[in-house]
């Protein structure tokens, strides 16, 4: 007969007992993530580089003995190590890494895309989740456990949404998942991508008619018919790749845009 596994509790914090580092966590689909995510029972480390914006947030939501902030540019290795030992000096253990942060640079064609654009995205949105990954691994694998979670985006499954630099980036995190899937699954460390559609956060207000772009696909409430969500429709995903109830789940990546990537009319 197969065996029965341990079932949670209908109502239960689903993340009771567990430690999370959210790079990127001062901020929009992160913050929301931190909220959801201490509000379940998790203890969180805030790694961002909006040091007021993350000490407050820390504050917040229960202060040290729930949330600690560390500045952390995900550009700097030493930064990412520092963040995932402070969750172990802090918190005993390490078993979500939500590797969130990132920029999204200004929309330029191929032909006109400085070289240095292109330098500044790699190194936020892909080597810092590479260097994400590879930090809670260190700590994951002795513990054989753990949930790494990656922002890729609708960008990562559709050409023609977002600038070139992005959007080929993004694309590069849905591989790096998968390869970091595969090759972790030896210590049971599951490594999963949520894609986000749209939502408004102040990733918008970094690129020129950012707001207004997408601005113009926001509705005042949740509509599986706009291209546009809140943040917390995204940490919700995330909680759950970060959850047990995910523990078959890895190499995944999860869309959350309400459906707008099926089909080839999606709004540019
Ligand atoms: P946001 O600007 O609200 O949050 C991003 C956070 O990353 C900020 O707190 C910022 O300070 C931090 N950050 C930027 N550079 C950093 C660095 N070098 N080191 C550490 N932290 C740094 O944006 P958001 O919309 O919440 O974006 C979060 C993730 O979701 C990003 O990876 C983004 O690409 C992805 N995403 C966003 C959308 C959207 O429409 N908002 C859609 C798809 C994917």
């Amino acid at each position: 007969m197969a065996s029965v596994s341990a079932v949670r509790k209908i109502g239960a914090p689903r993340l009771e007992g567990k430690v999370a580092v959210i790079t990127g966590g001062a901020s929009g689909i992160g913050e929301a993530t931190v909220r959801l995510f201490t509000a379940e029972g998790a203890k969180v480390i805030i790694a961002d580089i909006r040091d007021a914006d993350g000490e407050n947030l820390a504050r917040e939501v229960g202060g040290t003995d729930v949330a600690r902030f560390i500045h952390c540019d995900v550009r700097k290795e030493d930064n990412i190590a520092a963040a995932v030992d402070l969750a172990v000096s802090a918190f005993g253990t390490l078993d979500i890494m939500y590797n969130n942060a990132g920029i999204i640079g200004p929309r330029y064609a191929i032909d006109e895309t400085p070289a240095e654009e292109l330098d500044q995205i790699y190194s936020i949105n892909f080597r810092g989740m590479f260097l994400g990954i590879k930090h809670a691994a260190r700590i994951m694998k002795p513990l054989q456990k753990g949930s790494i979670i990656n922002a890729a985006s609708v960008t990562a499954h559709t050409a023609g949404l977002g600038p070139h630099a992005y959007t080929a980036l993004k694309h590069g995190i849905i591989g790096l998942t998968r390869t970091a899937a595969f090759e972790l699954r030896h210590y049971q460390v599951r490594v999963n991508a949520v894609s986000p559609g749209g939502v408004i956060t102040n990733i918008w207000d970094t690129v020129p008619d950012g707001r207004k772009m997408i601005g113009a696909f926001a509705t005042e409430k949740p509509d599986l018919r706009s291209p546009v969500t809140s943040a917390d429709n995204i940490a919700k995903a995330v909680l759950f790749l970060a959850s047990d109830d995910a523990a078959y789940v890895s190499g995944e990546s999860i869309l959350v845009d309400g459906s707008h990537t099926v089909a080839p009319t999606t709004p540019a």
